[in-house]
């Protein structure tokens, strides 16, 4: 089989870069073996514009979340699904640090961080003794319904092939790509944390971060807004659904769910929440981090043909679809990747 690109991995990054590749009329062929808890399976989508304690406004948000918004109406009206939804942020202050961290970022005239007058509004629903604020715009990204929507059309197109990746039956040459039998004009490897042992790529410095969640149904509670105290409780596409997280853990054993976190976030909503909750499941998976927090696009400065698109990070959902374009765009018409994004800051390194 002939095929000009060959993309490993049909999660948030490698969705969006065959839609690209798609839209372009290129061929192309994904390979995805439908591992259950890869992190774009298990993500909440929260497509936030500030991030941390200190509510600091994320990187590259002018550019970021206005193509987001767009990428993801797009490819939802082209599936019929709803892909994205726009929410606030009900930021209910956990301690009076918290609060007043807030209050002086909305003096200072942020754009995405504001006062929320009805403070007594979620009175029936939450216990909330500090008040609240709220940070808007930010989107939800529904991967659930997305993800699988676009396997369906990759499936009906013959352009995916649902297996493991055997990386021993690859073979690079200088201007092929070799996999079984298939040939192809380049590879891109869209894999999340399996690129940490990939020969071309291991050498960039991620750091793989755990995250756990649970989805709860919440029938009572109303679903237009995205709720934060320490964790967040984020409505999804299915009625009365909601998931609860995550967790952010640097040092762990393996990627399972644990029944710490499990307790400890079933405490946090009894004590949060004053309405009924019942918890549904727990998630548990591996966030393709880096060192330096920036996502990794772009090719081997040597095997040139070899391709990556991943270390989403925290942010996936945001910097897949912009990056996904921006790879496109480079590899279709030479366009230049972002330099903090671009593999090319660690050329020295990969040449090694
Ligand atoms: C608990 C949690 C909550 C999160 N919440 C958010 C959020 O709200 N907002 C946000 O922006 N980000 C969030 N993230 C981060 C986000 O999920 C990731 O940044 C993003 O999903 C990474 O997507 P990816 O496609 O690059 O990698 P992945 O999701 O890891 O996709 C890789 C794909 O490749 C496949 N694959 C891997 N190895 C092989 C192989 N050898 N053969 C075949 N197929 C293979 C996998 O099955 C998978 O489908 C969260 C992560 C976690 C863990």
């Amino acid at each position: 089989m002939q095929t000009e690109y060959l993309i490993i991995g049909q999660g948030v990054s490698g969705t969006f870069l065959s839609y690209y590749l798609k839209r372009e009329n290129k061929s192309f062929l994904v390979i995805d073996n439908n591992y259950w808890n890869s992190p774009s399976k298990i993500a909440a989508g929260i497509i936030n514009p500030v991030t941390g304690r200190r509510l600091v406004t994320v990187w590259m948000v002018e550019e970021v979340l206005p193509f987001a918004w767009k990428a993801y109406q797009e490819i939802g009206h082209e599936l019929g699904i709803t892909a994205i939804s726009q929410k606030t942020i009900i930021d209910f202050f956990p301690n009076p640090f918290m609060r007043e961290s807030f209050l002086q970022k909305i003096e200072t005239g942020d754009k995405y961080v504001h006062a929320f007058p009805e403070q007594n509004h979620f009175n029936a629903f939450f216990n909330y003794e500090l008040g609240c604020g709220e940070i808007r715009p930010v989107y939800t990204a529904h991967l659930e319904m997305l993800l699988p929507a676009w396997r369906r059309l990759l499936q009906e197109g013959n352009n995916l092939l649902e297996e493991d990746f055997d990386r021993t039956q690859l073979m690079l040459e200088a201007d092929k790509v070799y996999y079984k039998d298939i040939t192809a004009k380049k590879i891109i490897f869209c894999d999340g944390t399996s690129s940490f042992e990939n020969p071309f790529f291991k050498q960039l410095p991620f750091a793989p971060n755990k995250g756990e969640a649970l989805v709860v149904r919440i029938p009572d509670l109303p679903d237009n807004h995205i709720y934060k105290k320490g964790m967040m409780i984020v409505p999804m596409a299915e009625k009365d659904l909601f998931w609860v997280g995550a967790s952010y853990v640097w040092d762990f054993d393996n990627a399972d769910p644990t029944s710490a976190f499990r307790e400890n976030t079933e405490q946090l909503l009894k004590q949060w929440l004053k309405i009924p909750f019942e918890i549904i499941e727990h998630r548990s998976g591996l966030r393709p981090a880096t060192l330096e927090r920036r996502p990794f696009v772009g090719f081997h400065p040597v095997h040139t043909n070899a391709g990556i698109l991943n270390g989403m990070g925290t942010k996936g959902c945001s910097l897949a679809p912009y990056f996904a374009k921006q790879l496109t765009d480079h590899l279709l018409y030479e366009e230049p990747i972002a330099e903090d994004a671009g593999i090319g800051r660690f050329k020295k390194i990969l040449m090694r």
